[in-house]
């Protein structure tokens, strides 16, 4: 738990979101500002602060945040259509919030990311 970090407060419910799934390990809710019809956002309920900062401890949390994107796209209804994961890594991965969060965004089709 970082007291400055908008996502532990989510977490520990002291700040507002539109919460969707949430367990022992993940909580999911829906991003503030949406680029698609789905956009979810995916986090560690421990604060880690990015991929830069993954310890050998949390592969299996992270492992299991692909599982709870996968369950999350089927009632979202855009797995069979297909949908994009993506975590931003540091200033030049374009990352704005310090805790570790996987982006599940779906419902069009997107442009390939490396151009
Ligand atoms: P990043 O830029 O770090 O990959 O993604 C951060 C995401 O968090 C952005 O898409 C931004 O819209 C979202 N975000 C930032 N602050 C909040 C917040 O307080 N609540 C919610 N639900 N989303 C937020
Ligand atoms: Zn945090």
């Amino acid at each position: 738990m970082s007291d400055s970090c908008i996502f532990c407060k989510i977490v520990s419910n002291e700040a507002k979101a539109n919460i969707v799934y949430r367990d022992e390990q993940v909580t999911a809710f829906r991003d503030i500002h949406p680029v698609a019809p789905t956009h979810i956002l995916i986090v560690p309920n421990k604060h880690i602060e990015s991929v830069g900062t993954l310890e050998a401890e949390d592969e299996q949390v992270v492992g299991h945040i692909f599982t709870v994107a996968r369950k999350l796209a089927n009632e979202e209804g855009v797995a069979a259509g297909g949908f994009r994961l993506i975590t931003n890594t540091g200033a030049n991965g374009g990352q704005t919030v310090f805790h570790l969060h996987v982006h599940l965004i779906g419902g069009q089709r997107m442009r390939h990311p490396m151009g």
